[in-house]
């Protein structure tokens, strides 16, 4: 989708720090970690959030909830981990293409909110 930057990562006009890459998934490195790893997981296809999805795209979030079970194992995330997606502006999301945050590496807030 035009002027969408995540579009544009998948694309390889921005660069990004890629950890995983098949034909319907990436993962990389947030410009802006807020733990020693965070990684975003986005299907290739252009969703604008999780409001997007009906139940012909259930697949590619099982796909994405799988590689991130296996991200986890791979950064070493045993003690645990967050997997987050926010929806819309009162959810914060700042980009408009479907995005699971995976964060760990430390102990993380009690509070969510
Ligand atoms: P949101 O706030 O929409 O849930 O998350 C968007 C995330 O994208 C933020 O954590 C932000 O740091 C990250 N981000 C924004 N621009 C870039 C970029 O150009 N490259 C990478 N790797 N991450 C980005
Ligand atoms: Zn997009």
């Amino acid at each position: 989708m035009d002027n969408c930057l995540f579009c544009k990562i998948i694309a390889g006009e921005i660069p990004s720090a890629k950890v995983y890459e098949d034909d319907k998934l990436l993962a990389f490195k947030d410009i802006n970690p807020q733990a020693p790893v965070h990684i975003l997981i986005i299907p290739k296809e252009h969703f604008d959030s999780v409001n997007a999805l009906d139940e012909t795209s259930a697949p590619i979030v099982g796909d994405i909830m799988l590689l991130a079970k296996r991200l986890a194992d791979e950064f070493h995330l045993e003690a645990g981990y967050r997997l987050i997606t926010n929806i819309g502006e009162n959810g914060g999301q700042t980009v408009k293409h479907l995005h699971f945050h995976l964060i760990g590496g430390v102990k993380l807030a009690e509070k969510m909110c």
